[in-house]
């Protein structure tokens, strides 16, 4: 491996462009790049060695295995994108008496990031999280 430093180049998981693409370091912690810019959409953001996929997998990920399983976790792979991707967007804090529609991103102090997936009038939404969908109270007064 050669020596990395801040203005190389470097192979990281672009979030914009969904793939593995070169970017220039330009800003390291350590040993590691920390912030990168994307050559192909010159976009910012935190480093990735490669695609974001659950937990677990680090233990032998050599990038050929890594890219050859994706099949099997495509269904929890593309909500993990799709979570990455409204990480970046705005998006409500969750309290009982906030009022969210279908489709909201939402963010729940103890589960985290969720999307609405069904109002149930007057005062129930139905959200997915990372790891479960689960029925929260809302417009209570
Ligand atoms: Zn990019």
């Amino acid at each position: 491996m050669s020596k990395i430093a801040v203005g190389s180049d470097v192979e990281a998981y672009c979030t914009k462009c969904r793939m593995v693409l070169a970017h220039a370091i330009i800003a390291m912690e350590g040993s590691k790049p920390r912030r990168v810019r994307c050559n192909t959409c010159n976009g910012e953001h935190n480093y990735r060695a490669t695609k974001p996929v659950a937990k677990a997998a680090s233990k032998k990920t050599t990038e050929k295995g890594a890219a050859k399983k994706t099949s099997t976790k495509k269904t929890r792979q593309s909500w993990e994108e799709v979570m990455q991707e409204a990480s970046a967007k705005p998006h409500k804090k969750y309290s009982m008496s906030g009022s969210f529609g279908e489709g909201d991103w939402i963010e729940h102090a103890k589960f985290g990031l969720g999307c609405v997936q069904i109002f149930v009038a007057p005062n129930k939404i139905t959200v997915r999280f990372a790891d479960s969908t689960r029925m929260l109270v809302c417009n209570q007064s």
